[in-house]
Protein backbone atom coordinates (compact mmCIF):
# COMPACT_ATOMS: atom_id res chain seq x y z
CA UNK A 1 0.00 0.00 0.00
CA UNK A 2 1.27 3.27 -0.81
CA UNK A 3 2.13 5.43 2.05
CA UNK A 4 -0.34 8.16 0.38
CA UNK A 5 -3.79 5.72 0.97
CA UNK A 6 -5.07 7.86 4.23
CA UNK A 7 -8.44 8.42 5.70
CA UNK A 8 -10.23 11.68 4.39
CA UNK A 9 -12.90 13.59 6.21
CA UNK A 10 -14.89 11.90 4.13
CA UNK A 11 -14.51 8.50 5.59
CA UNK A 12 -15.03 10.02 9.18
CA UNK A 13 -18.07 10.87 11.09
CA UNK A 14 -17.95 14.57 12.12
CA UNK A 15 -21.27 15.40 12.86
CA UNK A 16 -21.56 17.05 16.60
CA UNK A 17 -18.09 17.03 16.43
CA UNK A 18 -15.31 19.45 17.00
CA UNK A 19 -12.97 19.30 14.03
CA UNK A 20 -9.39 21.23 13.88
CA UNK A 21 -8.54 21.91 10.86
CA UNK A 22 -4.46 22.85 9.86
CA UNK A 23 -4.70 25.19 6.95
CA UNK A 24 -2.60 27.19 4.91
CA UNK A 25 -3.28 30.69 5.52
CA UNK A 26 0.07 32.33 4.63
CA UNK A 27 -1.37 34.93 2.88
CA UNK A 28 0.38 38.19 1.35
CA UNK A 29 -0.86 40.46 3.49
CA UNK A 30 0.53 44.29 2.97
CA UNK A 31 -0.93 47.07 5.60
CA UNK A 32 -3.80 45.25 7.41
CA UNK A 33 -5.10 44.10 3.45
CA UNK A 34 -5.02 40.71 2.19
CA UNK A 35 -3.41 40.96 -1.71
CA UNK A 36 -4.18 37.63 -2.50
CA UNK A 37 -7.16 35.22 -1.18
CA UNK A 38 -6.07 32.28 -3.28
CA UNK A 39 -5.34 30.17 -0.14
CA UNK A 40 -8.35 30.96 1.58
CA UNK A 41 -10.39 30.22 -1.27
CA UNK A 42 -9.06 27.05 -1.82
CA UNK A 43 -9.77 25.46 1.33
CA UNK A 44 -13.57 26.85 1.21
CA UNK A 45 -14.86 23.27 0.34
CA UNK A 46 -13.23 21.24 2.85
CA UNK A 47 -14.93 24.20 5.61
CA UNK A 48 -17.85 24.31 3.53
CA UNK A 49 -18.04 20.14 3.67
CA UNK A 50 -17.45 20.13 8.00
CA UNK A 51 -20.14 22.65 8.41
CA UNK A 52 -22.93 20.84 6.14
CA UNK A 53 -22.35 18.02 8.03
CA UNK A 54 -22.74 19.04 11.07
CA UNK A 55 -18.85 20.02 12.46
CA UNK A 56 -18.16 22.76 14.76
CA UNK A 57 -14.67 23.89 12.65
CA UNK A 58 -11.76 24.98 14.42
CA UNK A 59 -8.70 25.97 11.50
CA UNK A 60 -5.40 26.78 12.54
CA UNK A 61 -2.39 28.06 10.26
CA UNK A 62 0.82 29.58 10.73
CA UNK A 63 1.89 33.21 8.69
CA UNK A 64 5.04 34.55 7.55
CA UNK A 65 8.40 33.62 8.72
CA UNK A 66 9.25 34.54 12.20
CA UNK A 67 10.33 33.14 15.49
CA UNK A 68 8.06 33.18 18.28
CA UNK A 69 7.16 36.82 18.48
CA UNK A 70 4.08 37.55 19.88
CA UNK A 71 3.57 40.95 17.88
CA UNK A 72 0.11 41.98 16.91
CA UNK A 73 1.78 43.02 12.92
CA UNK A 74 1.55 38.73 12.63
CA UNK A 75 -1.79 38.53 13.50
CA UNK A 76 -3.83 36.51 11.41
CA UNK A 77 -6.98 38.65 12.55
CA UNK A 78 -7.39 39.90 9.04
CA UNK A 79 -7.95 36.88 7.74
CA UNK A 80 -10.84 35.88 9.63
CA UNK A 81 -12.40 38.65 8.66
CA UNK A 82 -11.63 37.63 4.81
CA UNK A 83 -12.73 34.19 5.73
CA UNK A 84 -15.90 35.60 7.15
CA UNK A 85 -17.01 37.52 3.74
CA UNK A 86 -16.13 34.23 1.61
CA UNK A 87 -18.35 31.86 3.82
CA UNK A 88 -20.89 34.53 4.41
CA UNK A 89 -20.92 33.68 8.12
CA UNK A 90 -19.17 34.92 11.22
CA UNK A 91 -15.81 33.56 11.80
CA UNK A 92 -14.68 34.09 15.54
CA UNK A 93 -11.01 34.68 16.31
CA UNK A 94 -8.96 34.31 19.29
CA UNK A 95 -6.00 35.89 19.76
CA UNK A 96 -3.99 32.84 20.81
CA UNK A 97 -4.34 29.30 19.59
CA UNK A 98 -3.48 27.43 22.95
CA UNK A 99 -4.74 29.90 26.18
CA UNK A 100 -7.45 29.92 28.08
CA UNK A 101 -9.10 31.72 25.99
CA UNK A 102 -8.68 29.62 23.26
CA UNK A 103 -9.92 26.31 24.99
CA UNK A 104 -12.77 28.72 26.04
CA UNK A 105 -13.48 29.67 22.31
CA UNK A 106 -13.17 26.23 21.54
CA UNK A 107 -15.42 24.77 23.94
CA UNK A 108 -18.44 26.96 23.46
CA UNK A 109 -18.19 26.54 19.62
CA UNK A 110 -21.34 24.56 18.02
CA UNK A 111 -21.98 23.21 15.08
CA UNK A 112 -22.30 24.96 11.77
CA UNK A 113 -19.81 27.36 13.58
CA UNK A 114 -16.25 28.34 12.70
CA UNK A 115 -13.28 29.91 15.21
CA UNK A 116 -10.20 30.65 13.91
CA UNK A 117 -6.73 30.68 16.06
CA UNK A 118 -4.04 32.72 16.23
CA UNK A 119 -0.77 32.35 14.33
CA UNK A 120 0.91 28.71 15.16
CA UNK A 121 4.03 30.71 15.25
CA UNK A 122 3.79 32.65 18.07
CA UNK A 123 5.24 29.43 19.23
CA UNK A 124 8.82 28.37 18.71
CA UNK A 125 7.03 24.91 20.05
CA UNK A 126 5.46 24.85 16.48
CA UNK A 127 8.37 24.52 14.30
CA UNK A 128 10.20 22.57 17.15
CA UNK A 129 7.42 19.53 16.77
CA UNK A 130 7.10 19.96 20.42
CA UNK A 131 5.14 17.02 21.51
CA UNK A 132 3.31 19.16 24.55
CA UNK A 133 2.29 21.73 22.45
CA UNK A 134 0.59 19.26 19.72
CA UNK A 135 -1.00 17.34 22.42
CA UNK A 136 -2.48 21.06 24.16
CA UNK A 137 -3.52 21.75 20.35
CA UNK A 138 -5.11 18.49 20.63
CA UNK A 139 -6.86 18.53 23.25
CA UNK A 140 -9.47 21.91 21.37
CA UNK A 141 -10.76 19.03 19.21
CA UNK A 142 -11.93 15.37 19.07
CA UNK A 143 -11.00 15.15 15.09
CA UNK A 144 -8.08 16.60 13.81
CA UNK A 145 -7.99 17.51 9.40
CA UNK A 146 -4.62 18.44 7.67
CA UNK A 147 -5.85 20.30 4.34
CA UNK A 148 -2.34 22.82 4.15
CA UNK A 149 -0.42 20.38 1.18
CA UNK A 150 1.43 23.79 0.97
CA UNK A 151 3.27 22.87 4.84
CA UNK A 152 3.12 19.00 4.60
CA UNK A 153 6.66 18.87 3.91
CA UNK A 154 7.70 19.86 7.42
CA UNK A 155 6.97 17.91 10.40
CA UNK A 156 5.36 20.55 12.72
CA UNK A 157 3.37 20.11 15.95
CA UNK A 158 0.24 21.27 13.41
CA UNK A 159 1.18 18.74 10.94
CA UNK A 160 2.75 15.93 12.23
CA UNK A 161 2.96 16.06 16.33
CA UNK A 162 -0.83 16.54 16.42
CA UNK A 163 -1.35 13.46 14.68
CA UNK A 164 -0.25 11.37 17.37
CA UNK A 165 -3.24 12.44 19.90
CA UNK A 166 -6.04 12.74 17.73
CA UNK A 167 -7.80 10.66 14.66
CA UNK A 168 -6.22 12.13 12.22
CA UNK A 169 -7.67 12.87 8.07
CA UNK A 170 -7.20 14.77 5.31
CA UNK A 171 -8.55 17.30 3.97
CA UNK A 172 -10.31 18.48 0.10
CA UNK A 173 -7.96 20.40 -0.89
CA UNK A 174 -4.91 17.74 0.44
CA UNK A 175 -7.12 15.06 -1.53
CA UNK A 176 -7.54 17.23 -5.14
CA UNK A 177 -3.10 17.55 -4.92
CA UNK A 178 -2.43 13.91 -3.81
CA UNK A 179 -4.83 12.99 -7.03
CA UNK A 180 -3.46 15.80 -9.21
CA UNK A 181 0.10 14.60 -9.04
CA UNK A 182 -0.85 11.32 -9.22
CA UNK A 183 -0.05 10.79 -12.72
CA UNK A 184 3.53 11.80 -12.11
CA UNK A 185 4.32 9.52 -9.30
CA UNK A 186 4.22 5.77 -9.72
CA UNK A 187 4.03 4.45 -13.58
CA UNK A 188 3.71 7.92 -15.56
CA UNK A 189 2.79 8.05 -19.23
CA UNK A 190 6.06 8.54 -21.15
CA UNK A 191 7.53 9.98 -22.27
CA UNK A 192 7.67 11.74 -18.87
CA UNK A 193 9.46 15.15 -18.77
CA UNK A 194 10.14 17.50 -16.16
CA UNK A 195 11.29 20.90 -16.83
CA UNK A 196 13.59 22.83 -13.44
CA UNK A 197 14.52 26.36 -13.51
CA UNK A 198 14.33 28.73 -10.71
CA UNK A 199 17.67 30.70 -9.34
CA UNK A 200 19.89 28.20 -7.86
CA UNK A 201 20.63 24.66 -8.15
CA UNK A 202 21.17 24.14 -4.62
CA UNK A 203 17.72 24.39 -3.93
CA UNK A 204 16.56 21.65 -5.82
CA UNK A 205 19.73 19.08 -6.00
CA UNK A 206 17.51 16.08 -4.38
CA UNK A 207 14.75 17.11 -6.79
CA UNK A 208 17.01 16.35 -9.94
CA UNK A 209 18.79 13.40 -8.56
CA UNK A 210 15.76 11.86 -8.27
CA UNK A 211 14.00 13.02 -11.39
CA UNK A 212 16.84 11.82 -13.82
CA UNK A 213 16.21 8.60 -12.50
CA UNK A 214 12.16 9.07 -13.25
CA UNK A 215 11.85 10.77 -16.78
CA UNK A 216 12.53 10.53 -19.94
CA UNK A 217 14.17 13.66 -20.72
CA UNK A 218 15.04 16.74 -18.30
CA UNK A 219 15.19 20.20 -18.75
CA UNK A 220 16.92 22.96 -16.89
CA UNK A 221 16.70 26.34 -17.36
CA UNK A 222 16.88 29.59 -15.42
CA UNK A 223 20.04 30.66 -13.39
CA UNK A 224 20.70 27.37 -12.30
CA UNK A 225 21.90 26.46 -15.56
CA UNK A 226 24.69 28.38 -15.46
CA UNK A 227 26.17 26.25 -12.95
CA UNK A 228 25.73 23.44 -15.33
CA UNK A 229 27.04 25.15 -18.40
CA UNK A 230 30.07 26.56 -15.69
CA UNK A 231 30.47 23.37 -14.83
CA UNK A 232 30.81 22.06 -18.59
CA UNK A 233 33.56 24.87 -19.09
CA UNK A 234 31.69 27.93 -20.43
CA UNK A 235 32.48 30.98 -18.86
CA UNK A 236 29.57 32.36 -17.69
CA UNK A 237 31.02 35.44 -17.26
CA UNK A 238 28.92 37.53 -14.59
CA UNK A 239 25.78 35.09 -14.53
CA UNK A 240 24.60 33.33 -11.38
CA UNK A 241 27.14 30.91 -10.73
CA UNK A 242 26.80 28.32 -7.52
CA UNK A 243 30.58 27.77 -7.15
CA UNK A 244 30.04 25.29 -4.45
CA UNK A 245 28.25 23.18 -6.27
CA UNK A 246 30.18 23.17 -9.84
CA UNK A 247 31.77 19.92 -8.27
CA UNK A 248 28.67 18.51 -8.07
CA UNK A 249 27.34 19.41 -10.81
CA UNK A 250 30.41 18.62 -13.18
CA UNK A 251 29.87 14.97 -11.54
CA UNK A 252 26.39 14.80 -12.30
CA UNK A 253 27.17 15.93 -16.26
CA UNK A 254 29.43 12.71 -16.22
CA UNK A 255 26.91 10.23 -15.12
CA UNK A 256 25.72 8.13 -18.08
CA UNK A 257 22.03 8.93 -16.92
CA UNK A 258 22.35 12.99 -17.40
CA UNK A 259 23.88 12.38 -20.96
CA UNK A 260 20.85 10.35 -21.86
CA UNK A 261 18.66 12.32 -20.44
CA UNK A 262 19.45 15.87 -19.41
CA UNK A 263 19.31 19.35 -21.53
CA UNK A 264 20.86 22.27 -20.95
CA UNK A 265 20.28 25.77 -22.69
CA UNK A 266 22.15 26.07 -25.79
CA UNK A 267 22.06 29.68 -25.95
CA UNK A 268 21.15 31.99 -23.96
CA UNK A 269 19.88 35.99 -23.40
CA UNK A 270 22.60 37.73 -21.85
CA UNK A 271 22.45 41.01 -20.39
CA UNK A 272 25.08 43.81 -19.38
CA UNK A 273 23.75 44.34 -16.03
CA UNK A 274 20.58 42.91 -13.78
CA UNK A 275 17.74 45.04 -14.81
CA UNK A 276 14.44 45.43 -16.27
CA UNK A 277 16.19 48.39 -19.39
CA UNK A 278 19.72 46.67 -19.55
CA UNK A 279 21.28 46.13 -22.93
CA UNK A 280 20.71 42.48 -23.91
CA UNK A 281 21.90 40.33 -26.53
CA UNK A 282 20.61 36.28 -27.93
CA UNK A 283 24.24 34.53 -27.54
CA UNK A 284 25.40 31.08 -27.55
CA UNK A 285 26.64 28.98 -24.06
CA UNK A 286 30.06 29.73 -25.97
CA UNK A 287 30.38 33.25 -26.10
CA UNK A 288 28.40 35.37 -23.15
CA UNK A 289 30.10 39.05 -23.50
CA UNK A 290 32.67 39.65 -20.95
CA UNK A 291 31.33 41.15 -18.11
CA UNK A 292 27.51 40.27 -19.14
CA UNK A 293 24.84 37.79 -17.14
CA UNK A 294 22.42 34.86 -18.75
CA UNK A 295 18.86 36.35 -17.78
CA UNK A 296 17.20 33.82 -20.27
CA UNK A 297 17.18 30.77 -22.46
CA UNK A 298 17.77 31.66 -25.86
CA UNK A 299 15.55 30.74 -29.23
CA UNK A 300 17.43 28.18 -30.17
CA UNK A 301 17.05 26.33 -26.66
CA UNK A 302 13.30 27.37 -26.73
CA UNK A 303 13.02 25.48 -29.89
CA UNK A 304 14.53 21.72 -28.40
CA UNK A 305 12.75 22.28 -25.67
CA UNK A 306 9.30 23.05 -27.33
CA UNK A 307 9.97 19.75 -29.30
CA UNK A 308 10.49 17.55 -26.46
CA UNK A 309 7.42 19.08 -24.55
CA UNK A 310 5.00 18.59 -27.99
CA UNK A 311 6.00 14.94 -27.31
CA UNK A 312 5.73 14.54 -24.10
CA UNK A 313 2.76 12.82 -22.24
CA UNK A 314 3.45 13.70 -18.34
CA UNK A 315 5.08 16.98 -17.60
CA UNK A 316 6.29 18.09 -14.25
CA UNK A 317 7.45 21.99 -14.51
CA UNK A 318 8.93 23.75 -11.64
CA UNK A 319 10.77 27.19 -11.79
CA UNK A 320 10.70 29.67 -13.98
CA UNK A 321 13.36 29.80 -17.66
CA UNK A 322 14.31 33.20 -16.74
CA UNK A 323 13.86 36.17 -14.71
CA UNK A 324 10.40 36.67 -16.20
CA UNK A 325 9.67 39.12 -13.26
CA UNK A 326 11.75 42.17 -16.16
CA UNK A 327 9.63 42.21 -19.42
CA UNK A 328 13.09 41.36 -21.77
CA UNK A 329 13.66 38.27 -20.00
CA UNK A 330 10.39 36.80 -19.53
CA UNK A 331 10.31 35.07 -22.94
CA UNK A 332 11.97 31.63 -22.73
CA UNK A 333 9.04 31.13 -19.35
CA UNK A 334 6.45 32.13 -21.37
CA UNK A 335 7.77 30.77 -24.60
CA UNK A 336 7.39 27.31 -22.51
CA UNK A 337 4.23 28.31 -20.56
CA UNK A 338 2.37 28.60 -24.09
CA UNK A 339 3.75 24.90 -25.14
CA UNK A 340 3.05 23.14 -21.72
CA UNK A 341 -0.52 24.24 -22.06
CA UNK A 342 -0.43 23.47 -25.80
CA UNK A 343 0.61 19.76 -25.20
CA UNK A 344 -1.90 17.33 -24.77
CA UNK A 345 0.17 15.90 -22.22
CA UNK A 346 -0.92 15.80 -18.36
CA UNK A 347 0.67 18.49 -17.25
CA UNK A 348 1.50 19.60 -13.50
CA UNK A 349 3.11 23.15 -12.26
CA UNK A 350 4.23 23.71 -8.95
CA UNK A 351 6.53 26.78 -6.80
CA UNK A 352 5.38 30.01 -6.14
CA UNK A 353 6.74 32.03 -9.36
CA UNK A 354 6.06 29.55 -11.80
CA UNK A 355 2.22 29.52 -10.76
CA UNK A 356 2.67 33.51 -11.54
CA UNK A 357 4.52 32.56 -14.14
CA UNK A 358 1.76 30.67 -15.85
CA UNK A 359 -0.82 32.77 -14.76
CA UNK A 360 0.81 35.88 -16.09
CA UNK A 361 1.47 34.31 -19.43
CA UNK A 362 -2.53 33.83 -19.41
CA UNK A 363 -2.10 30.13 -19.67
CA UNK A 364 -3.61 28.65 -16.29
CA UNK A 365 -6.68 27.62 -17.24
CA UNK A 366 -5.13 25.06 -19.89
CA UNK A 367 -2.72 23.16 -16.73
CA UNK A 368 -4.35 19.78 -15.66
CA UNK A 369 -3.20 20.45 -12.29
CA UNK A 370 -1.31 23.43 -10.60
CA UNK A 371 -0.45 22.61 -7.43
CA UNK A 372 -0.59 25.21 -4.50
CA UNK A 373 2.43 23.98 -2.84
CA UNK A 374 5.75 25.03 -3.59
CA UNK A 375 8.40 23.05 -1.49
CA UNK A 376 5.78 20.73 -0.92
CA UNK A 377 4.74 19.70 -4.82
CA UNK A 378 8.84 19.84 -5.34
CA UNK A 379 9.28 17.53 -2.36
CA UNK A 380 6.50 15.43 -3.48
CA UNK A 381 7.40 14.51 -7.39
CA UNK A 382 11.22 15.10 -5.97
CA UNK A 383 10.84 11.31 -3.96
CA UNK A 384 10.31 12.47 -0.60
CA UNK A 385 7.58 11.48 1.92
CA UNK A 386 5.58 14.14 3.28
CA UNK A 387 5.25 14.18 7.06
CA UNK A 388 2.13 15.88 6.99
CA UNK A 389 0.37 12.89 4.76
CA UNK A 390 2.78 10.21 5.88
CA UNK A 391 1.08 11.39 9.76
CA UNK A 392 -2.45 10.58 8.80
CA UNK A 393 -4.45 7.37 9.58
CA UNK A 394 -4.06 5.03 7.10
CA UNK A 395 -7.20 3.86 4.92
P1 LIG B 1 9.61 28.62 -7.85
O1 LIG B 1 9.10 29.66 -6.89
O2 LIG B 1 8.70 28.45 -9.04
O3 LIG B 1 9.98 27.32 -7.18
P2 LIG B 1 12.31 29.62 -7.69
O4 LIG B 1 11.94 30.40 -6.47
O5 LIG B 1 13.20 28.47 -7.53
O6 LIG B 1 10.99 29.20 -8.49
O7 LIG B 1 13.03 30.59 -8.73
C1 LIG B 1 12.40 31.76 -9.23
C2 LIG B 1 13.38 32.86 -9.42
O8 LIG B 1 14.46 32.49 -10.27
C3 LIG B 1 12.73 34.05 -10.10
O9 LIG B 1 12.70 35.14 -9.19
C4 LIG B 1 13.62 34.35 -11.29
O10 LIG B 1 13.86 35.72 -11.51
C5 LIG B 1 14.91 33.64 -10.91
N1 LIG B 1 15.72 33.33 -12.10
C6 LIG B 1 15.38 32.62 -13.19
N2 LIG B 1 16.36 32.61 -14.10
C7 LIG B 1 17.38 33.34 -13.59
C8 LIG B 1 18.69 33.70 -14.08
N3 LIG B 1 19.12 33.32 -15.26
N4 LIG B 1 19.46 34.48 -13.27
C9 LIG B 1 19.00 34.89 -12.06
N5 LIG B 1 17.79 34.57 -11.55
C10 LIG B 1 16.98 33.81 -12.30
MG1 LIG C 1 10.17 30.95 -5.51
Amino acid sequence: MSYLEKKSIEDVDVAGKKVLVRVDFNVPIKSGKITDDTRIVSVLPTINYLLDHGAAVILMSHWAKHKGKKTLIYTLAPIAERLSELLGRPVAFTYDCTNEKAHQAAAELKSGEVLLLENLRFYDEEEENDPEFAKELASLADIYVNDAFGTAHRAHASTEGITHFLPAVSGLLMNKEIKGMGPAVGEPNRPYVAIIGGAKVSDKIFVIKHLITKVDKLLIGGGMANTFLAAAGYDMQKSLVEEDRLDWARDFLSTDIAKEKLMLPIDLVAAISFSEDALHQVCSVDSVPAGWMALDIGPQTINSFVSVIQAAATIFWNGPLGVFEMEPFAGGTFAIARAVAASPAYSIIGGGDSVAAVHKAGVAEQISHISTGGGASLGFLGGKILPGIAALDDK
